[in-house]
Parts: structure tokens; sequence; C-alpha cells
């Protein structure tokens, strides 16, 4: 440790919250052995990039940022992992100045190979030979616990990796491996560990979290059980679920707990049972649907987000036109909108319908202007209304920003004084200047002041 004393690590993520919460680990764990996080305008020793793997584009920008990260800090240890790094070990070994390729297997390692890396490394420079570790996809086996903390309010726990699930369009089984997880008491010991720290909300993420229990033979709701009752943390938030996974007891469970907020984000990808089956989803409209409905009944003010690929092979024009109507008909706060890209190796290259760029272009348009819609009623339908809202670090001179119990974006004009991390009862106004939150006043009683109790 004593070597590493005054070295530097910058750090970059993309992707998934999972990969956020990955990343925050690697660093925590450099810091414990001496290496700190490079402040703006320093020069890195190391540079971790993880990356993402779900489209072509992102494929791109990982390319883009090692070689931004290469150029802004010479002479650095390069360390690339994350699922393009598992997917395309050797694209990413040519780039210049790339040191270190870490599959998923390798990623709860990253710092004993930087720390024997460093220790092998000349002064100054690295110019070590490229080493390249990653094991076959049926060789990934290992849960790494990740939480990020303290950079953010909220808190990413992960509680599961990897998939069973072969949707014909997607390649993360083939980057993070089967399904597995943490077992209940480890993670809830880390959500004590994060109200220890003061924090007090949790987003749970994984690949599949609904998938929960198959590596230590326990279930979802009994994990959702242990987390409400762990004392400190007022909010949870589920990440995304596949819908056939949640089932009923868990959205019942969701209503009357403690602390998991009614906020749900939902995989549809398309709203064509034709489209459905050729991408080989788990569930039909029918099925959707009847989630919905339910959520709908039990916590009517909940935001439900809803994930949609749009222009995937196989989606007529005709198909396209009966996912929209069913898109228009439940009655959900937001879509999430994606456009299809193709992925060496699916099994969706087999489907022959191909829709055309502009095409996608024009339906993913058409999407967006329904979510649009449905988003601003959603805020809108809630003004007057006084809410919860944990209070987070401004970005914007003068004013504080947060999110309401479900999940409506506020921001607060105010003086020097206004704390964060804190969460209190705010009274929602109308739209802010930018149109992407609403206005809040902060109530005077019955606050609930996280920090000072
Ligand atoms: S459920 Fe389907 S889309 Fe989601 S990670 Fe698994 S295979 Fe990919």
């Amino acid at each position: 440790m004593e070597n590493n004393k005054g070295k530097k690590a910058a750090y970059f993520t993309l992707g998934c919250k999972l990969n956020f919460a990955e990343t925050s680990s690697i660093g925590q764990e450099l810091k414990a052995a001496g290496i700190r996080t490079v402040r703006q305008g320093e020069i890195a020793d190391v540079c971790v990039i993880n990356t993402c793997s779900v489209t072509e584009v992102a494929d791109q920008k990982c390319r883009q940022a090692i070689h931004r990260l290469v150029r802004n800090h010479p002479g650095a240890l390069v360390v690339v992992t994350g699922c393009y790094a598992q997917l395309n070990p050797e694209q990413v070994g040519h780039i210049d100045g790339v040191h270190l390729v870490l599959g998923t297997e390798q990623k709860g390692h990253i710092a004993e190979y930087v720390l024997d890396y460093l220790e092998r490394m000349p002064e100054e420079r690295c110019v070590l030979p490229l080493l390249s570790e990653v094991v076959r996809t049926a060789d990934i086996r290992t849960f790494v616990p990740s939480c990020s903390c303290g950079d953010r309010t909220r808190y990413f726990l992960k509680v599961q990796d990897g998939c069973d699930y072969y949707c014909t369009y997607c390649t993360i089984p083939k980057a993070r491996g089967r399904s597995r997880n943490g077992s209940i008491a480890s993670l809830v010991e880390q959500a004590r560990g994060v109200a220890a720290r003061g924090g007090h909300e949790i987003v749970i993420t994984g690949v599949n979290i609904g998938d929960f229990g198959k590596s230590t033979g326990e279930r979802f709701i009994d994990l959702l059980g242990a987390l409400d009752a762990v004392e400190g943390i007022d909010r949870y938030r589920i990440s995304s679920i596949e819908p056939d996974l949640l089932t009923d007891d868990v959205i019942t469970f969701c209503a009357r707990s403690r602390a998991f907020m009614p906020h749900f984000h939902i995989p549809l990808q398309c709203g064509s049972d034709e489209v459905l089956r050729l991408m080989h989803r788990h569930y039909d409209t029918a099925l959707f649907e009847e989630k919905i409905t339910r959520i709908r009944s039990l916590m009517p003010d909940a935001f439900i987000g809803v994930d949609v690929i749009v222009g995937s092979r196989g989606e007529t024009e005709e198909l396209f036109r009966q996912s929209l109507s069913f898109m228009q008909r439940i009655p959900v706060s937001q879509y999430h909108v994606f456009s299809y890209s193709e992925r060496p190796g699916t099994m969706a290259l087999k489907i022959p319908h191909v829709v055309r760029t502009e095409e996608k272009h024009a339906r993913s348009q058409k999407v967006i202007a329904l979510s649009e819609r449905l988003l601003t009623s959603f805020y809108e339908r809630f003004v007057g209304q006084v809410r919860p809202v944990l209070i987070e670090h401004s970005r914007k001179a003068g004013c504080v920003h947060g999110f309401t119990d479900n999940y409506i974006r506020v921001e607060i004009p105010c003086g020097q004084t206004m704390p964060d991390n804190v969460i209190l009862p705010v009274r929602l106004g109308n739209w802010n200047a930018t149109h992407d939150a609403l206005m809040g006043t902060v109530e005077q009683c019955g606050c609930k002041h996280g920090d000072d109790e």
C-alpha cells in the first residue's frame, strides 16, 4: 500500500446501473490500497474503463472512451473490463495504450491485477505487455458483490447478475453469464452498511432481478422483505424487472411495504404478440397488461416506466401499428425508446424481415411523442400535492433537485442553507423553465430530516 501512496485512478463507466455499482466497488478497493480517485485536471496513474455492449453504438462509445482516456492520461496503466471486453477482447487488446483486458469473471479481482501490475511497472510509464484474461461464457460463475457509494445520494446495490433467458436480440447472457446472486444475509449486510454511511435510498440492480435466488435457493420476495426491515433505509427502488417475474405477490408487497417506492420499470420491448414471440420473450401483451392493471389498482400514483425496442427484425408495418395501439392503451407513465440494433451472433439475425433505418427512426419518433404526452400528463396530475422528496446535490446554482416517492423530478429554489440527503415534504408546482422537473416548495411541518434525527 505504501508504494501506491499518492497514486491516482480515473474511472469511466458506460451502460447500466450495474456497471456503475461495480465500478464504484473497484474504486473502493483501490482506495483501500492507497490509490485515490483522480481530481479534475490531474493525470491518472491508472485508468479503469467499465464497458457496455448493448448496441453497436455502445461498442463505438467504448472505443472512443478508451482512446480518450489513453490520450488524456499518458503513461497510465489502462484497464478495460465489462461486457464489451468480455465479448470482443481482441478488438479491445488491439487498441493502442491498453494494458489489461479483463472479462466478467475477472471483474471482482481488478484491484489485485492493478496492484500486481503497478508493482512490476517501471517508474512513471506503463510499458508492460498486454495481458488479456477473459474466460468462456460458460465459465463465468462468480457473483461479485457491488454497491455504489459516496458518489450519489442514491446507492445502487447489485443483488443479481447474469441471465438465463435467451431473447433473440440480446447479447447480455453471453457477456454476463448464467443467473446468479448474492445471499439475502450478505445483501442485508450491505444495506446496513449504506444506512451506517447515512444513505437513505437504495436502488436494487441486476441483469434479471426477478430471477434472484437461483444460486442460493432463496426467493426474491424474501429478499424484499429482509431489505424492507433494514433500519435507516427509507427508500428502495427496483431498477427493472421482467413482467413475467413481477409476480402478484411482489406487487402486493411493494404496495404494503414500508420503504419500497411506488415506482416500477418494466421492459415490454414490443406491444405485438407476434414480435414478442420472435424475440423469445417469456410473456404476451395480455400478461403485461394484467401486471400494469394490478399495479394501478393497488398503487394509483405509481410511476411506471416501460422499455420498448422499435424496428426489430420481424416488426412489419402492421405489427408496429398493433404495437403502438397497445402502447397507447395501457396506463403507463413513460416509454424508454430504443432503436433495434443488430448484434453479431444473435438469433435475431435469422429473422428475415429487416426494418430500414429511416423507418426505425420514424417509428421511434412516434413512440417518443406518445411518451412525452404520457409523462407530461403524469407529472401534471400531481401539481398542488405535497410529496416526500429526497434532496440531492444540485448541479444548478440557487436550487436543489430531488425525486418524489413516485419518481417525479422536482426543482426547489433555495438559498445556501438547504441541506442535501434529507427527505422533505414538498408541494409540487408548475413546470420549471427547462420543462424537465416540477418546481417545488418545502412545507414546514412533519419533515423527515434523515441526517438530523
Ligand atoms: S431477459 Fe432477455 S433482454 Fe434481458 S438480459 Fe436476459 S436475454 Fe437479455
